[in-house]
């Protein structure tokens, strides 16, 4: 039997704490599918394509690593369970940081797990130097001209640089 994954998110971007939850969960299962969430809704900085390019690069970096499952990156969007459904997947990784996450998590796994019995949602937390790290906060940061090296892996640090560069000239 292979066991599947799915690690659904905005990843925009990616960072350091999601990058470690990949690492962990990839243990976990056989498979892990990363989902890039296409929601227009949430008006992200960096498009799908942009950010499924830069999660492929940040997997391709895991290549040869010992222990790890096979993993994909694709895009998704509507509800996560179809999602896990589509991709045969029982496991459904989701990320825990603070009392706050664990607020919207709680809420959402009992839905979910309502309308997907099959599929187990299950928590992994980051390494504590990553715990603090979010999207939101790195991406402000960058705004403000602060340093966001510690909080994103290299690949997306760059981007980050180009992005900000291309919004200041546009
Ligand atoms: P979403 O829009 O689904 O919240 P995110 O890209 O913000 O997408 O996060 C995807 C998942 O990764 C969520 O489960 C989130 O809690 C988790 N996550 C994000 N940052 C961290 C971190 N620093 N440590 C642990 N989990 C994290």
């Amino acid at each position: 039997m292979t066991r599947v994954g799915v690690y659904p998110g905005t990843f925009d971007p990616p960072t350091l704490g999601h990058f470690d939850i990949i690492r962990r969960g990839a243990k976990l299962v056989d498979r892990l599918v990363i989902g890039i969430g296409i929601n227009p809704g949430k008006s992200p900085m960096f498009g799908f394509e942009e950010r499924l390019e830069m999660m492929g690069e940040l997997v391709a970096g895991l290549a040869g690593e010992p222990g790890l499952g096979e993993i994909a990156v694709v895009p998704f969007k509507g509800l996560v369970v179809d999602f896990a459904r589509a991709h045969g997947a029982s496991v459904l990784l989701r990320g825990l940081r603070s009392g706050t996450d664990f607020d919207y998590e709680f809420q959402m796994t009992g839905m979910n797990a309502t309308m997907a019995p099959e599929v187990e949602t299950v928590f992994l937390m980051a390494d504590l130097a990553h715990q603090a790290i979010a999207s939101s906060l790195v991406k402000d940061v960058a705004r403000l001209g602060g340093s966001y090296g510690a909080f994103v892996p290299a690949v997306v640090a760059e981007r980050l640089r180009l992005k900000l560069e291309s919004l200041k000239s546009a």
